[in-house]
């Protein structure tokens, strides 16, 4: 896929985090303070504002500028994670210009480093951890792009609904302890619906 429609396929992205505001506000005013919905809101805001003002040549101009959009307008905890993840990726894709399986596998697995690397978070602590693992290593080995991203989509809707049998090790969900069973972290959340919107997207672009 080229860069014009890598492009397109984040604003589509963003505007459709904007849209499920509510969603995650209402998912995070169960185990968390209630911010995810509005910062997400901001933190994409900001990214369909960029993507709609900048010319963008490489994945990495392009990611770079998501992720910076996020950690400077999303704040809290999530801003710095969910900027770290799109500013890993867009370390190790740089120059590249395509996004195809390969690329789009290095992004998941290069931004999943970077999250773990600043939130030291480990599967099973009920983060956005649990759904981008598992999308990450979903993606690896798939022939095109379309199988990879149905596949990570997939993997990260499973890891969302895994996050329900967990309790929480970081942010206010660990002070609920037993009480956050049964309710999905916000974060996983947010994974799920991001790759799901880049699938409708590449789904519906790539014939
Ligand atoms: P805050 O925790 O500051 O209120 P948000 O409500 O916006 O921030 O985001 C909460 C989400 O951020 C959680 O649901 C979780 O998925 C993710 N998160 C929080 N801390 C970490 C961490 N250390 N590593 C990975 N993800 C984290
Ligand atoms: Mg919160």
């Amino acid at each position: 896929m080229e860069i014009e429609d890598t492009v397109a396929m984040f604003r589509q992205v963003a505007q459709s985090m904007i849209d499920n505001t509510d969603l995650l506000t209402k998912a995070d005013q169960v185990i968390g303070d209630g911010d995810h919905g509005i910062g997400m809101r901001r933190g994409f805001e900001q990214v369909l504002k960029d993507l709609s003002d900048d010319k963008f040549s490489t994945l990495g101009d392009l990611l770079k500028k998501i992720g910076y959009g996020l950690m400077n307008a999303a704040g809290g905890a999530s801003g710095v994670i969910f900027g770290s993840l799109f500013i890993g990726a867009a370390k190790a894709l740089g120059e590249q210009n395509h996004l195809d399986a390969n690329n789009l596998t290095i992004l998941l697995q290069r931004g999943l480093e970077s999250v773990k690397k600043r939130g030291k978070a480990q599967p099973g602590d009920k983060t956005m951890v649990d759904a981008l693992e598992p999308a990450a290593k979903a993606a690896a080995n798939q022939s095109s792009l379309t199988e990879c991203i149905t596949a990570a989509a997939e993997a990260a809707r499973v890891g969302m609904e895994e996050t329900k049998n967990m309790v929480a090790s970081f942010g206010r969900a660990k002070s609920l302890g037993d009480r956050a069973l049964g309710s999905p972290d916000p974060g996983s959340i947010s994974i799920f619906l991001i790759l799901n919107s880049m699938k409708n997207y590449i789904l519906t672009s790539i014939k």
